[in-house]
């Protein structure tokens, strides 16, 4: 046996359990959440493993969770047959290697600026075990990886530093020892635990056990010394393997908080089962707001793939397109293979069905919601709005589902909100107004600003006033909607009438010896001076040619260093 090692915390990670230990959060409970989802994980990995190495697995082995208490040690006990972990992945997963989101998560508790902050949040950080010294003073980890012999024993008081040692350990899985502090003894109660998992943990697809009560003896009391036997808590069956007509709301919405951490309800909850050639079920959720890393290029979760209720892998990559990565979800397929690897997914032919499918219905509920529910629309919108503007570039096959869903500022109103979908401002636009007219700049403030403007304003003319990063590449893809084109107010004339050019024309001759003059001055400037009727009150600005790069679109490729 190893003699025990003693590390330090990584700094990041030892400023997060400060954070957990001095806490006086209401939501401590939610640590058991935390506990269980690590188990769940691991007990799907380990089934998933055994799909290609048999041996990993015994056949009369039940894969569970299981939560015991003792009253006189005071400590609760959470043990799993899953994977378990190596000597060097206790290292790494708990105590030495910061995740990205350990410090994100510190700075948003200490942000939040309340007393009681939303550490409930901390499953969607990737950082949940720690939540664990909230309520423990210390935490005993012993676990064993499915394939080895060994085990390993992992301890802390959570202040610094932990010991790690080899053990001896009989059955492989991990359990988790929580000596609870004085003031947290509810812990030990079964009715807390049972009342907490069932918030939590009721539809995580396996059973989680606790000692079924003593049976009573002739006068009513707890029968003392016997044997009490293991009870399953939680209902432990898939949700989206039911019947929709049996789910309740309650249901599907504590079924997506634990798929997400989120605290909100969904906006959206789209079930269907497919029958036919292809049979398989999705259960997919529109969130209200959005995660801390929808901006995160490697985070490729969200949309849990089973095939017949064997969790294979959490990948949203294959499953939906990147611009819908705010959608959490499952899809369980009847006929794609066990062994079903990345590779497969990506030209797998019932893949490809199942993510067109998932996208359409994705798209039509956004449409249902911006034709009915137009303020929930705004909502959704203004959370992912930028995300969803992605589509128009990203999936061409769905540009026309995607556009109508936009939403704009424009010079309509003062507010930087965006409201104006381009069938708005289609109905808006004056008597022989051709194009669909677009300013792009660095903020809200420089695009309403801008002296290209005036003579818009002057015709009352609309102009979408666009400042997102995407909305260069969005204008370039959309082209045109409803055979109407989108023209940069800093590119070319606007269209006049045969009036208005003959008079141009002639002040064009008038002016032309100082035009030539100027020109000439600023020959290493620009590419040429010209007369404008675009300007009602600033004496002169700069355009961009018909054929060159929006002014934006030059500033995000400097940016980019081309
Ligand atoms: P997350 O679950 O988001 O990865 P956690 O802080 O909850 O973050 O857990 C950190 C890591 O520790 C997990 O990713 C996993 O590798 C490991 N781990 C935690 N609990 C268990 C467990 N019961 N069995 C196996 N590995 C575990
Ligand atoms: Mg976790």
């Amino acid at each position: 046996m190893s003699k025990q090692q003693t590390h330090a915390f990584q700094t990041e990670i030892s400023q997060l359990l400060d954070l957990m230990i001095n806490s006086l959060y209401s939501q401590k409970e939610i640590f058991l959440r935390e506990l269980i989802s690590n188990s769940s994980d691991a007990i799907d990995k380990r089934r998933f493993e055994a799909l290609t190495d048999a041996s990993l697995l015994n056949d009369d082995e039940e894969l569970a969770v299981t939560i015991t208490t003792d009253s006189n040690a005071k400590t609760l006990t959470i043990s799993d047959n899953g994977i378990g972990m190596s000597y060097d992945e206790v290292i790494e997963n708990i105590g030495t290697i910061a995740r990205s989101g350990t410090k994100k998560f510190v700075e948003a508790v200490k942000n939040s600026g309340k007393e009681d902050a939303d550490v409930s949040l901390i499953g969607q950080f990737g950082v949940g075990f720690y939540s664990v010294f909230m309520v423990a003073d210390k935490v005993t980890l012993t676990t064993r990886k499915a394939g080895t012999s060994e085990g390993t024993q992992w301890e802390s008081d959570g202040k610094g530093e932990f010991t790690i040692e080899t053990i001896e350990k009989d059955r492989v899985g991990t359990d988790i020892t929580l000596h609870l502090r004085e003031e947290e003894s509810e812990y030990l109660e079964d009715f807390r635990l049972k009342h907490i998992i069932r918030t939590y943990s009721e539809h995580i697809s396996l059973p989680i056990k606790m000692l079924a009560p003593a049976p009573l003896d002739e006068d009513g009391k707890p029968q003392e010394d016997v044997e009490r036997e293991f009870e399953t808590v939680n209902s432990g069956t898939a949700i989206w393997a039911r019947p929709k007509s049996e789910i309740s709301d309650q249901e599907y919405q504590n079924f997506y908080q634990s798929l997400s951490y989120d605290m909100e309800p969904p906006l959206s909850t789209l079930h269907h089962k497919v029958e036919g050639n292809m049979e398989y079920t999705s259960l997919l959720f529109i969130p209200k707001k959005a995660p801390f890393d929808l901006w995160n290029r490697d985070n490729k979760k969200g949309i849990k793939l089973y095939v017949r209720r064997v969790f294979i892998m959490d990948d949203a990559e294959h499953l939906l397109p990147h611009y819908l990565r705010f959608v959490k979800g499952v899809i369980d397929s009847q006929d794609l293979p066990l062994n079903v690897s990345r590779e497969i997914l990506q030209s797998d032919r019932d893949i490809k069905k199942i993510k067109a499918s998932s996208i359409k219905r994705v798209l039509d509920e956004l449409t249902r919601l911006a034709k009915n529910e137009s303020e929930q629309y705004q909502e959704f919108w203004s959370e992912f709005g930028q995300v969803l503007k992605e589509g128009v570039v990203e999936d061409m096959a769905n540009k026309d589902k995607i556009t109508p869903l936009l939403r704009f500022a424009t010079t309509q109103s003062d507010s930087a909100a965006q409201t104006v979908s381009l069938d708005d401002y289609i109905g808006r636009m004056q008597e022989g107004q051709e194009a669909i007219y677009y300013i792009t700049a660095e903020s809200h403030q420089a695009a309403k600003g801008s002296p290209h403007l005036e003579v818009f304003a002057k015709k009352g003319i609309e102009v979408l006033l666009l400042c997102d990063p995407v909305d260069e590449w969005l204008v370039n893809s959309l082209g045109t909607y409803n055979d109407k084109p989108l023209k940069s107010v800093t590119k070319g004339d606007l269209s006049l009438s045969d009036e208005e050019k003959k008079a141009q024309e002639e002040q064009k001759e008038e002016l032309s010896s100082l035009t030539e003059k100027l020109q000439d001055v600023l020959s290493e400037a620009v590419k040429e001076v010209r007369l404008t009727y675009r300007l009602t009150e600033s004496p002169a600005c700069l355009v961009a040619d018909e054929n060159d790069p929006g002014a934006n679109m030059e500033r995000i490729m400097k940016a980019m260093g081309q």
